[in-house]
């Protein structure tokens, strides 16, 4: 019977390693794409601005279709990105709201894209 016991204990222990293992591997990915998704907003911002006197796009939805053909939002739960801009000077800024990536050490609000900095996770 105990051996019958730990067995289970092994196979049940095994089972939560590989899974967090997974889900671990998975929230690297899902931060490398969203990271991937926000410096494409930041090339495609570039050459809205290129195209309108060094002025960035009010709202990202100026990006579609001729810049962006959608807009990608990130992988977990297909989340909107949030976009702002200035003008005089001209700058904008797109970030992942909320703690989408909290798991992996970053703030909330993170990663961002900003024409200043590039890409900010930290
Ligand atoms: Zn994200």
């Amino acid at each position: 019977m105990n051996r019958f016991f730990l067995a289970v204990i092994g196979v049940c222990l095994s089972v939560t390693v590989a899974l967090s293992g997974c889900s671990k591997k998975q929230m690297e990915e899902d931060l490398k794409t969203c990271s991937d998704n926000l410096k494409q907003i930041g090339t495609a911002c570039e050459l809205y601005a290129t195209d309108h006197k060094e002025h960035y796009p009010k709202t990202i939805e100026e990006l579609q279709p001729k810049y962006m053909a959608t807009i990608p939002t990130c992988p977990v739960h297909d989340t909107s990105y949030v976009y702002t801009s200035q003008k005089d000077p001209d700058s904008y800024e797109v970030y992942c709201p909320g703690s989408n990536h909290i798991e992996l050490g970053l703030e909330n609000d993170h990663p961002i894209f900003n024409s200043t900095q590039g890409l900010v996770t930290k």
